[in-house]
């Protein structure tokens, strides 16, 4: 069978692009591994963070938090967010380190300083010595990420889309105004290629003979350990430090830690480094009240990234019907559904700029003249 696109990845971003475009034309979904958001987007933090990230992440997080807030009528029977705040750190003699943070306050997105004795109140597993002054910022929340994930692909499947898994895109060749996907055991045409690979998206790339971007998949170690028994923890927002990029957090009764670290790596099932967890542990009894006797589970996850740290998203500039949707670094979940709509208008029509300054976000903003924009959409949209 032959279909207009073909998204290869089924991690969030490959997903919420496939639910997107699945309304407007045929839709197959490719993913190398059994299992939908093995990947990344299954080793996630899985929070929304709307003031991290560069000015290009924090726009699009602006339009995806109307997404978390009012999804689609029947997508999830749950809340996609749950309030969770975070409070920023910085330790004595460190103060002014706070103000760049207080600086983003924004109607909607408040940043609010609090006095020592309310950060040990909000975050008790703290070192009271440890705190100069604190920061706190109520819109951080917690993602549902499996109820996002699942959201996506049981809307795309009803919308008429086609999933196939446990196939790895192995070869893509451009045949006439077609391209032509090899798995090792089928061979897909498509008239529009959407590589939403992740760590592997150069690679997907290359099989295309597209020029690569310079993905770079960076590990990230985390941990969970048990909570001190008689500190409930559950309503305990992220913990973050101005001086580290090192955060806590509580999960489902217990805590989770990570050093925040960014070791560059080839693509890969990466595995977390006993040295990273042995230091994580370390630098987390360091900063709490916690005694760690266990780690109850330890993983690592990719964050991928170009230079600049922020997304790749549109047409190649050389090869036609290409599209790139990649370099997601640390905000992937959260970004998904802002850029599952953009790279779906991109995709169907020339309008979305206009769209997006209609709900308050201009191309500067956005940093559109960043995106690789290439030809003109070979698929028209059915309902435009
Ligand atoms: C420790 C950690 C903490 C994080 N915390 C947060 C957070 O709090 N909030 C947030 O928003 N983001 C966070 N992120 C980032 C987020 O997880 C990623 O940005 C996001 O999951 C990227 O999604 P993706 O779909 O692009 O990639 P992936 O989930 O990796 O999906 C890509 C998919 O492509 C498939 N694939 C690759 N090559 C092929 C091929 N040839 N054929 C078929 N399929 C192929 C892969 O198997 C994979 O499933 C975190 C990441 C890590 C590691």
């Amino acid at each position: 069978m032959q279909y207009d696109f073909l998204v290869v990845g089924a991690g969030i971003s490959g997903t919420a692009a496939a639910y997107e475009l699945a309304l407007h034309g045929s839709v197959l979904l490719v993913e190398a591994e059994t299992a939908t958001g093995y990947h990344a987007t299954g080793r996630s933090a899985a929070l929304f963070t709307p003031h991290q990230g560069t000015p290009l992440v924090q726009a699009v997080n602006r339009v995806s938090a109307a997404f978390f807030a009012n999804p689609p009528d029947g997508f999830v029977e749950q809340p996609l967010l749950s309030p969770r705040g975070s409070l920023t750190i910085a330790e004595p003699g460190q103060e002014d380190q706070l103000q760049a943070l207080l600086a983003l306050s924004a109607p909607g997105r408040e940043v609010h300083e609090v006095s020592a004795a309310a950060a040990l109140t909000m975050a008790p597993l703290l070192r009271p010595e440890r705190i100069g002054s604190a920061v706190h910022e109520p819109g951080v929340a917690d993602i549902d990420v499996d109820a996002l994930h699942q959201g996506y692909l049981r809307g795309f499947r009803q919308r008429g889309g086609t999933l196939v898994n446990g196939q790895r895109i192995t070869a893509l060749d451009r045949v006439g105004e077609l391209w032509k996907a090899q798995t090792p055991d089928a061979t897909f045409q498509a008239r529009i290629i959407v590589n939403a690979a992740g760590a592997w998206a150069d690679h997907v790339a290359v099989l295309a003979g597209v020029a690569p971007i310079g993905i770079v998949p960076k590990r990230r170690t985390a941990i969970i350990v048990d909570s001190k028994p008689d500190i409930n923890t559950r309503a305990m927002p992220v913990v973050d430090f101005t001086s580290t990029e090192a955060y806590f957090k509580p999960e489902g009764g217990r805590v989770m830690a990570s050093l925040g670290d960014e070791d560059p790596v080839e693509a890969q099932d990466i595995r977390p480094d006993e040295w990273e967890i042995a230091v994580l542990a370390d630098w987390l009894q360091s900063e709490t009240l916690l005694t760690i006797r266990r780690i109850e589970h330890s993983w690592a996850g990719l964050r991928s990234f170009v230079v600049d740290d922020s997304p790749v998203l549109g047409f190649d500039d050389a090869v036609p019907d290409f599209f790139w949707l990649a370099a997601q670094g640390g905000y992937g979940i959260m970004m998904a559904p802002a850029l599952g709509r953009v790279a779906a208008e991109l995709l169907l029509s020339d309008n979305w700029l206009d769209d997006l300054a209609h709900q308050g976000i201009t191309a500067k903003d956005m940093g559109v003249s960043r995106l690789i924009r290439g030809h003109q959409p070979a698929v028209k949209s059915r309902d435009t």
